[in-house]
C-alpha cells in the first residue's frame, strides 16, 4: 500500500527521467485527471453490463467503484514519478566492497498486456562503491516498479538502472522469477511455468565467478 509519508518527488521525477533517456520507462503520460476513480469506475461499469453481468444484485453493486479504487490507489500508483519511495543513500564508511544480496523480495504486479497479475519474487545484489542503500529500501524500489502495468524483462531494467543511478555504480544484478497467470489462466494455459529474467551489470558480467557465486546464493 501506498504510504505518501514515505515517498520522494525529487529523486522520483530524476528517476524517472532517467529511465525516459536511456528508453526503460514505462509508456506513461501524465493527465492530471482529478478524478480518475470515478472515470475509472463508469467504465468499468459498462464493460460488466456488456459481459452481462446485473449490476443490481448486492454482490456486484459496488465492484465498479472496487475496481476503480483498487487500480488508482493500490494496483497503478507505481506509476506517478511523485510516488517514488524515499530512499536515503548512505556514504559507505566501513568501505564495504563484498556482494551486498537481498534476495526473495515480493513481486506483485500487473501484466501490461492482459492486465492479470504477475507474482513472483525479485533477488538483488550490489557491491558498494561509496554509497550504501538500506535493505528496506531495495523492496521499496521494487513494490513502486511493481505497481503499474508491466512487462518483466522492463521491471528488471527499471530497477536495476534505478539502483545504478542512486548507487553510482553498474556494480548491479537483478534476478526475477515469477509466474504470469496470463499465461496460467490464457493463451497455452500453462499452469506450471516460471519466467526467470535477469539483467547484470559491471563486475557482474565481466568476473564469472562473481557471477555463479550470485546464482549460487540465491538459488
Ligand atoms: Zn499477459
Amino acid at each position: 500500500m501506498l504510504d505518501k509519508t514515505k515517498t520522494n518527488k525529487e529523486i522520483g521525477e530524476k528517476i524517472y527521467n532517467h529511465l525516459k533517456q536511456i528508453k526503460v520507462q514505462t509508456p506513461y503520460t501524465k493527465n492530471n485527471e482529478p478524478d480518475k476513480i470515478r472515470l475509472i469506475e463508469a467504465h468499468f461499469k459498462s464493460i460488466m453490463e456488456i459481459i452481462g453481468l446485473d449490476l443490481t444484485d448486492d454482490s456486484l453493486n459496488e465492484t465498479p467503484k472496487r475496481v476503480a479504487k483498487m487500480f488508482v490507489d493500490e494496483l497503478f500508483w507505481g506509476l506517478e514519478p511523485e510516488n517514488f519511495p524515499k530512499i536515503t543513500v548512505v556514504e559507505n564508511k566501513m568501505q564495504y566492497d563484498e556482494m551486498v544480496i537481498e534476495k526473495d523480495i515480493k513481486v506483485a504486479s500487473c501484466c501490461e498486456h492482459h492486465f492479470i497479475p504477475i507474482v513472483g519474487r525479485a533477488h538483488i545484489a550490489y557491491i558498494p562503491n561509496k554509497k550504501v542503500l538500506g535493505l528496506s529500501k531495495l523492496n521499496r524500489i521494487v513494490e513502486y516498479f511493481s505497481r503499474r502495468p508491466q512487462i518483466q524483462e522492463r521491471l528488471g531494467q527499471q530497477i536495476f538502472h534505478t539502483l545504478c543511478n542512486l548507487l553510482d555504480t553498474n556494480n548491479v544484478a537483478v534476478v526475477i522469477e515469477a509466474e504470469h497467470f496470463c499465461v496460467k489462466l490464457r493463451g497455452v494455459e500453462d499452469i506450471n511455468s516460471t519466467t526467470i529474467t535477469s539483467k547484470l551489470g559491471g563486475k557482474f558480467i565481466e568476473e564469472p565467478e562473481l557471477r555463479a557465486e550470485f546464482m549460487g546464493l540465491i538459488k
